[in-house]
C-alpha cells in the first residue's frame, strides 16, 4: 500500500533551499532518495491562483480564481473567494472518490471544510472566523491550531516578536497534523505552511546583501537560514509521524526572491503614447489631483529616504484622502482609455494590461492591431543601461485557452527582476520603489520540488509544472490501488522506472 505525505510550503524557493541544505538533514535526505529541484509555477506566481491550479491540476482561465492578496489594502480582511471553483474537485477529494483515507490541514482559501474520506481542518484567510474540521467532531481530542489568517504586517521594531509568534504557530499546526497522523488511518496527508512565504516577505533585505536597503550586519540577518532550519524540524517531525513506507513531496506555489527595488510606472508610458487619458484636464498645476499625486509620491519617497515608511503607515489611515489614493483608478478612468495597466499582479515584475474594446470602436482602432502596438512598446523599452525592461509581453491567448481566459488582462508580461509594476502618473517612467522597506521579498515564476523517496520511480522533467502536482498525487496513490481512475487534470511527473 502506498502512502503520501504532501507537505506545501508557501514561498519556498529552490535556490535559497539549495543554499541551505548542507545544513537541512530532512530536506537533504528526501533529496538524495528521490528528487529536490525547480517546479514550474502558474502565472501569476500569486498564492491563491497558484494552490487552486496544484489542487485541482487546472490553470487559472479553467478554474476562473485570479485574486491576489494585497497587504496594503485595507479592505484585505474581508477579502474571501467563491470556494464553489474548487470544492469537491482537488486532489484529496478525488483520492476521497477513490476510496483513499485523507488527513487534510490547512490548504489555502479551502474554508469552510468539507466532506472527506477522513478529515479536514482549516481556517479563513483575512474573513473572521474559526478554524473549522471536517466531521465538526473529528479532532475534539486534539487542541486545534490557529488556520488560514494571514493578517500580520510586522512594523520594524515588532519584528523579533513577529519571527517568534510565526514559528510556534506554524509548529502548531506542525505537530496537530503529526498526531492525527499517528492516531488515525491515512493514505494522503496534505498539509500546508504558510508562514515561510511571510518571513521572506519582511525579512529579506536583513538577510539579502545586495539588497539596497541592506542596513548592515543586523540582529535579523539569520532569520531567512534560522526559519529554513526551522522547517527542516518540521519536516523531521512529520517523518517520524508517517514512519518508513511514506513519500514526502514538498512543494511550493511560487518562488521567492528579492522583491523590486525600482518601479516602472506603466501608465505613464500608456499615457505618452496616447494610449492612456490623465483625469487632470487643462493646465496642470491648476489640478488639485495632480498635486495630490505629486504630493503623495513625494511624501512616500521621503520616508522611504529616511527610514520612516512604518510611520507612513501609522498616518495614512488619519487623513481621508489616502485611502482613495490607493485605488489604482484614482489618476485614471478605465473607461476613457484605450489601455491601462491592471492591478493584477502587485507590484510586481509580473502583470498584465487592460485594452478596452469598447474605446477601440469609439475611436475606430482595431483592437489586435492595438495589442500588437503595445506589445511592441513594451519590448522596445530600455533602460539606461540598455538592457529591455520587458523580458516578454503577449496575448493572453497565447498562453491561455480556458472558459475564464477573460478573467486576465488582454496583454501580460514579465520585466526584469529589478522593475516592479507601478500605476502613477506624471513621474518618470522609472522610479525607486518607496516601500520596499516594508516588504523586501517578492514572488517569483519558479517553485520547489523535494520528493524522495521514490524507490523504483522516477521524476520525468518536463513535466515539473504546478499542474501536475495533483495528476502526479493520485498516480502514485493509485498505482497500487485497483480503481485506476484517471485524474481530472494535468500528467503525472512521476513514472515507475523503465526495468
Ligand atoms: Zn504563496
Amino acid at each position: 500500500m502506498k502512502r503520501l505525505v504532501i507537505i506545501g510550503m508557501d514561498g519556498m524557493d529552490w535556490p535559497l533551499l539549495e543554499r541551505f541544505l548542507p545544513r537541512l538533514p530532512a530536506f537533504s535526505r528526501l533529496a538524495a532518495s528521490g528528487y529536490g529541484g525547480e517546479l514550474e509555477a502558474i502565472f501569476p506566481p500569486d498564492s491563491i491562483p497558484s494552490w487552486i491550479s496544484i489542487f485541482t491540476g487546472l490553470d487559472p482561465s479553467h478554474h476562473g480564481i485570479l485574486e491576489t492578496i494585497d497587504y496594503f489594502k485595507k479592505d484585505a480582511r474581508e477579502f474571501s473567494v467563491d470556494t464553489g471553483a474548487f470544492r469537491g474537485r482537488t486532489f484529496w477529494d478525488e483520492a476521497s472518490r477513490a476510496g483513499k483515507k485523507v488527513i487534510v490541514v490547512n490548504p489555502l482559501m479551502a474554508f469552510p471544510p468539507w466532506e472527506v474520506n477522513g478529515i479536514m481542518a482549516s481556517g479563513p484567510v483575512f474573513i473572521s472566523g474559526e478554524t473549522a474540521t471536517w466531521p465538526g467532531s473529528a479532532a475534539q481530542e486534539l487542541e486545534l491550531p490557529a488556520l488560514g489568517g494571514i493578517v500580520d504586517f510586522p512594523d520594524q521594531k515588532d519584528l523579533a516578536g513577529f519571527y517568534d509568534k510565526t514559528r510556534e504557530e506554524t509548529y502548531a499546526i506542525v505537530d496537530f497534523t503529526a498526531k492525527l497522523m499517528e492516531r488515525r488511518p491515512w493514505d494522503l496527508t496534505f498539509v500546508t505552511l504558510l508562514t515561510l512565504d511571510r518571513i521572506l516577505h519582511f525579512f529579506w533585505r536583513y538577510y539579502d546583501r545586495e539588497d539596497p536597503t541592506y542596513p548592515g550586519p543586523n540582529r535579523h540577518e539569520d532569520r531567512v537560514a534560522d526559519f529554513h532550519l526551522f522547517l527542516d524540524k518540521c519536516v523531521e517531525r512529520l517523518i517520524e509521524a508517517a514512519g518508513e513506507d511514506a513519500l514526502f513531496m514538498i512543494i511550493s506555489d511560487h518562488g521567492h526572491a528579492r522583491r523590486p527595488p525600482l518601479l516602472f510606472n506603466l501608465n505613464q508610458l500608456l499615457m505618452e503614447n496616447g494610449l492612456l487619458e490623465s483625469r487632470i484636464r487643462g493646465p496642470k498645476l491648476l489640478s488639485p489631483r495632480y498635486h495630490v499625486e505629486r504630493a503623495k509620491n513625494f511624501t512616500l519617497e521621503t520616508l522611504h529616504r529616511l527610514d520612516l515608511e512604518d510611520l507612513s503607515y501609522k498616518f495614512a489611515h488619519l487623513f481621508p484622502w489616502t485611502r482613495k489614493l490607493k485605488r489604482k483608478d484614482f489618476m485614471t478612468s478605465p473607461r476613457a482609455n484605450l489601455a491601462t495597466a491592471s492591478g493584477f499582479g502587485g507590484t510586481n515584475p509580473f502583470g498584465g494590461i487592460d485594452v478596452s474594446r469598447q474605446r477601440c470602436r469609439e475611436e475606430g482602432v482595431e483592437y489586435e492591431e492595438l495589442r500588437d502596438r503595445i506589445i511592441g512598446l513594451l519590448l522596445r523599452q530600455v533602460d539606461k543601461e540598455g538592457h529591455p525592461c520587458f523580458l516578454w509581453a503577449r496575448r493572453r491567448e497565447e498562453m491561455f485557452a480556458g472558459p475564464f481566459i477573460n478573467r486576465y488582462p488582454d496583454i501580460l508580461y514579465e520585466m526584469q527582476p529589478r522593475y516592479g509594476t507601478n500605476w502613477s502618473l506624471h513621474l518618470p517612467l522609472i522610479t525607486l520603489n518607496p516601500r520596499h522597506r516594508k516588504i523586501s521579498g517578492g514572488h517569483r515564476k519558479n517553485s520547489v520540488l523535494v520528493a524522495g523517496p521514490l524507490q523504483n520511480w522516477e521524476v520525468v522533467p518536463e513535466k515539473l509544472t504546478s499542474l501536475n502536482i495533483a495528476a502526479s498525487a493520485l498516480s502514485w496513490l493509485e498505482s497500487g490501488a485497483e480503481s485506476g481512475r484517471p485524474p481530472a487534470a494535468g500528467e503525472s511527473f512521476l513514472r515507475r522506472k523503465a526495468k
